[in-house]
C-alpha cells in the first residue's frame, strides 16, 4: 500500500531512480545480496524542514522515509552494519494526514514534527501567527 503523503517523501528525494521503497529494495538486493527486513528495532518517522525522515538508531545519520508499506529504513552512512546491513522497518504515525495539515499552512523550514500531539503543532502554529 503506498500512502500519499503531501511533504517530502523518499520517493521524492530519489526522483526517478526509484519510485517505491520496493524498488528501491530490488535493486538493493540486487546489487548487495539478500537482506531481511527486521521486526526490531522500529525506526519512527519524524518531520524535519517539511520531508519525512527517520533518524538511524545506529549513527548520527538520517534517511527520507519510503511511503509504501512496509516502509524500510537503510542508513547511507552506516549501512546498518550494527544489524549485519539488514533492513528496518519505519513506523509512519497513523494520524500523518492530520499532522501535515496542520504543518502545511507553515513555511517549509517550520514544517517540524517530532512526536508532539495535534493540539500542541496547533498552539505552535496559533503563537506563530500561522493558523
Ligand atoms: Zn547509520
Amino acid at each position: 500500500m503506498l500512502l500519499e503523503s503531501e511533504l517530502i517523501t523518499a520517493r521524492d528525494g530519489w526522483g526517478a531512480r526509484f519510485r517505491t521503497g520496493s524498488e528501491f529494495l530490488d535493486t538493493y538486493q540486487a546489487i548487495i545480496g539478500d537482506r531481511r527486513i527486521l521486526d526490531t528495532p522500529i525506526v519512527q518517522a519524524r518531520v524535519n524542514h517539511g520531508r519525512w525522515i527517520a533518524d538511524c538508531p545506529f549513527c548520527i545519520g538520517a534517511e527520507m522515509v519510503w511511503f509504501e508499506e512496509p516502509s524500510i529504513f537503510f542508513c547511507f552512512s552506516c549501512r546498518n552494519k550494527a544489524v549485519g546491513e539488514h533492513l528496518l522497518r519505519v513506523e509512519i504515525p497513523r494520524n500523518y494526514e492530520k499532522i501535515e495539515d496542520i504543518l502545511m499552512v507553515r513555511h517549509p523550514v517550520n514544517r517540524n514534527w517530532d512526536g508532539e500531539t495535534l493540539s500542541a503543532l496547533k498552539s505552535e502554529n496559533t503563537k506563530a501567527g500561522v493558523a
